[in-house]
């Protein structure tokens, strides 16, 4: 149990390291196609953006340009709305409201953008977003500010020791804060009126479905390793776990085989001894019924054995059977009858058949083998007066032969494996029942020879229902 556990933590604990470095991998993979794709399309937008001057002699913002520009000429001039080198709130809004709409309304680079995409073939669907970082009216020398981002206003904010930044020095660049935002074009734009600093960004709603196309291979590739080593370590988990049960079950054989091997061997120990007594031997009767019983000890010896022989040959070779057309319902007869002599009327034993006289193929001493052992156990896992009921009939080209007890019954668990060689329910090795584990294996092994199979159910404490069936 504590090797079983600490070979499943382990397992367990591999797989979520192997995960783990899939997850980072995969990671890595993901940020650098995402910086890939950014680069891609900041590239292919800077080679459009310079077509577009070269053709068009514009950066596409002229006519925003011009518009931002006579407007805060006209505000410049009306003194009225300028009160020292300040503008009313209001004003500032209205205008930094007015900046921004002209600058969406009046850009051309989209429209140019999307063309040239769609010439070379790739994804056109974005979405234009324009950010401004800062506004300043100019009144000759003197600025007057309507609006100062508060990104821009952190990302300008001098070192310790760097002074204010310069006139004229190039703008700071506006990093776009979400990962579909390809910054394309972000600067300054100064003449005698205003100071405007603006971003052109553009926004790939498929960004993210490119990329995740771009990294499905290495995905898929991840995911088919992790798969490989977890069934690798299931299978491997379930193969160990089956040869340490194996390796149980035979433990627990050659004990439970010991003991049994030992039971008729004392027997006959003792009364050869019991032989060697004078008094014995000048008693005749007591001589031959000692003789008997080790007469019946040596044939159970010899059954173990040839038991062990035998099963021990089914391996080897495959299981030879010698069959021939029988009355069915005569042979059950016979074979109930002479278990039931032979075990001194061990049991109430109850018969009832409907085989429509058939006849079946069958090996009568297997299939004799098969019987007693289900009636044998049928007495042996009993704690009370033992009650069978033998039942025969015929089902679509089958008899179907039910042994019916009123004995300890069998748990779900250990139905599913009665039928495998050495089992034994939890009993185990207790010798309470004796037994070796093959009783049920015989059965199972004997019924697929003639072409048939057995099946159990049972509730514990309520008894069990072997059904054996066989074409004929
Ligand atoms: P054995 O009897 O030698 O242990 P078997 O192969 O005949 O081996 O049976 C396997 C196990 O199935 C037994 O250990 C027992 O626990 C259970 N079993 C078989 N027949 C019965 C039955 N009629 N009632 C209850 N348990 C049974």
């Amino acid at each position: 149990m504590k090797i079983r556990n600490t070979i499943l933590a382990l397992g367990i604990f591999s797989i979520l390291i192997l995960v783990a470095a899939q997850l980072i991998i995969i990671r890595g993979i993901w940020n650098q196609k995402d910086e890939l794709f950014n680069l891609r399309y900041r590239l292919f937008s800077q080679d459009a953006l310079s077509r577009m001057n070269r053709i068009w002699s514009t950066d596409g913002f002229d006519t925003a340009r011009f518009l931002i520009s006579r407007k805060s000429q006209y505000i410049l001039s009306d003194t009225s709305m300028i009160k020292g080198d300040s503008l009313s709130s209001q004003s500032r809004q209205d205008l930094i409201d007015y900046v921004k709409k002209v600058l969406y309304m009046e850009e051309d680079v989209s429209q140019f953008l999307s063309k040239e995409f769609e010439r070379m073939g790739i994804d056109k669907n974005f979405k234009p977003k324009i950010v401004v970082n800062r506004f300043e009216l100019i009144n000759q020398d003197q600025t007057i500010p309507v609006y100062l981002s508060p990104e821009f206003a952190k990302r300008r904010q001098p070192r310790p020791g760097e002074g204010r930044p310069q006139r004229g020095t190039r703008p700071v660049m506006r990093q776009p804060g979400r990962t579909s935002e390809i910054l394309v074009w972000g600067g300054r734009n100064e003449n005698n009126y205003y100071r405007l600093d603006f971003d052109y960004i553009i926004d790939f709603k498929d960004k993210q479905k490119v990329v995740l196309k771009e990294t499905a291979a290495s995905l898929g590739l991840s995911l088919f390793s992790i798969l490989v080593v977890v069934s690798l370590f299931l299978v491997t988990y379930r193969n160990l776990m089956e040869e340490k049960r194996l390796s149980n079950l035979k433990t627990d054989f050659i004990n439970n085989m010991t003991h049994e091997l030992k039971t008729p061997l004392s027997t006959i120990t003792v009364a050869g001894r019991t032989l060697e007594m004078p008094q014995i031997r000048s008693n005749d009767e007591k001589i031959l019924e000692t003789a008997k019983l080790i007469g019946k000890q040596s044939i159970h010896l010899n059954q173990l054995i040839n038991m062990i022989l035998e099963i021990s040959m089914w391996e080897r070779t495959q299981f030879q059977i010698d069959k021939k057309k029988v009355k069915i319902e005569e042979i059950m007869h016979d074979i109930v009858v002479s278990f039931k002599t032979g075990c001194g009327n061990c049991a109430e034993l109850s018969q009832k058949y409907n085989f429509n006289g058939i006849s079946v193929d069958l090996d009568i001493v297997y299939f004799t083998t098969l019987v007693n052992n289900l009636l044998s156990n049928a007495v042996k896992y009993s704690d009370k007066d033992p009650v069978i009921n033998i039942e025969g009939y015929t089902e679509d080209n089958k008899a179907v032969i039910k042994v019916a007890d009123n004995g300890i019954g069998i748990s779900k668990a250990d139905q599913k494996h009665i039928f495998d060689k050495f089992y034994r329910a939890s009993t185990g090795n207790i010798h309470k029942y004796k037994g070796l584990g093959l009783g049920l294996y015989y059965v199972k092994k004997i019924a697929e020879a003639h072409g048939g199979d057995v099946t159990v159910s049972s509730k514990p404490g309520k008894g069990s229902i072997f059904t054996v069936t066989i074409p004929y």
